[in-house]
């Protein structure tokens, strides 16, 4: 593996609301940009930034000494990789598939890279292109052989989100990235769900906003270390307490006319927790409910 220089040809292939503000960074970061999308017209603005539009993804794929890839799904990369041209054109430089893939899904890619003498990274976006563009606040993670992630540093942190490694085994960041899509997305329906409530209550939806926006973040770690010991005992609230507290969601949901599907299912497994002996243990026992597969 060559040492890498402070800017390089980069290849993105896919220009979809994220591939294109990859490849926008990459420009503003100083790499010389090639891009291909299947719908041409994707590449006028990125042209006009300074990009090089390749006429076919082989030619994306030839133009650059790391090429990312940003499509919808497995299906869509491995129709545009997997050819003997795209192969041949890749032979000897980085791969980063961004597309959001499962782990055997990236396994394959992997195994067809290294069959091809091309080297691979998995990445998985945790931004939006907003994050992206205004370099604020995302993370990519990165699994694969850790002294290629290391090599290439430069131009994985020039997209513009901090790099994170997160295991040599391919496919650890496309498991990685659905243990926060669970987090966040079920988060963010307990968020709405919220907003939902104050807007029937005829209350200042922007206070609520402001309440929770910073809300939890030592809460987690301290549930975090309890989970880490699997010990719930000594709670500051217990899960009884917590559970009636939260039986008013629920009834005050219903009374407003608001959608109530979601704290019901909260609430199940608090009761559940209490039914499995937590009733005097901390909410984060409800934790070893979730371990459980769904009955
Ligand atoms: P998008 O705006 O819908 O763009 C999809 C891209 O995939 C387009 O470039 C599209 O080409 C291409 N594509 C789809 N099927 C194709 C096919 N069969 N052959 C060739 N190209 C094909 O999606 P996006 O938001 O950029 O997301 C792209 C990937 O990034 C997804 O896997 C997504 O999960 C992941 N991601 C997105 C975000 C986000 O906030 N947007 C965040 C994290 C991860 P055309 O333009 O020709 O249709």
């Amino acid at each position: 593996m060559a040492a890498q220089s402070r800017t390089q040809s980069v290849s993105v292939i896919g220009l979809g609301n994220m591939g294109s503000a990859l490849a926008e960074a990459l420009i503003a970061n100083g790499h010389r940009v090639t891009v291909w999308n299947r719908t041409a017209s994707k590449g006028e603005p990125l042209s006009a930034a300074g990009a090089t539009v390749a006429a076919s993804a082989s030619e994306a794929a030839a133009a650059g000494q790391t090429v990312v890839v940003c499509v919808t799904d497995h299906d869509a990369s491995a129709s545009l990789l997997l050819t003997d041209e795209v192969a041949k054109a890749l032979r000897g430089k980085l791969l980063v598939q961004f597309s959001t893939v499962t782990a055997e899904q990236s396994r394959t890619l992997d195994h067809w890279a290294a069959e091809n003498g091309v080297e691979y990274l998995d990445g998985s976006i945790l931004a939006y292109p907003s994050n992206i563009r205004s370099n604020e606040g995302g993370t990519i993670l990165y699994s694969g052989p850790r002294a290629l992630f290391e090599a290439n540093a430069v131009v994985l942190g020039d997209m513009n989100a901090t790099p994170e490694f997160v295991g040599e085994t391919v496919g650890s960041a496309a498991i990685f990235d659905k243990t926060i899509y669970a987090y966040h997305y079920a988060h963010m329906l307990a968020f709405f769900h919220g907003a939902a409530m104050c807007h029937a209550a005829g209350l200042p939806v922007d206070t609520y906003v402001r309440q929770v926006a910073e809300h939890g973040v030592s809460s987690k770690r301290r549930f975090g270390e309890m989970i880490a010991k699997r010990s719930y005992d000594n709670p500051s609230c217990a899960m009884e307490v917590e559970a009636q507290a939260y039986s008013h969601v629920v009834k005050l949901s219903e009374k407003l006319g608001v959608d109530s599907r979601f704290p019901k299912t909260v609430m199940g497994y608090f009761k559940q927790a209490i039914a499995d002996g937590h009733g005097q243990h901390d909410l984060a026992s409800t934790f070893e409910v979730l371990l459980k597969p769904s009955t």
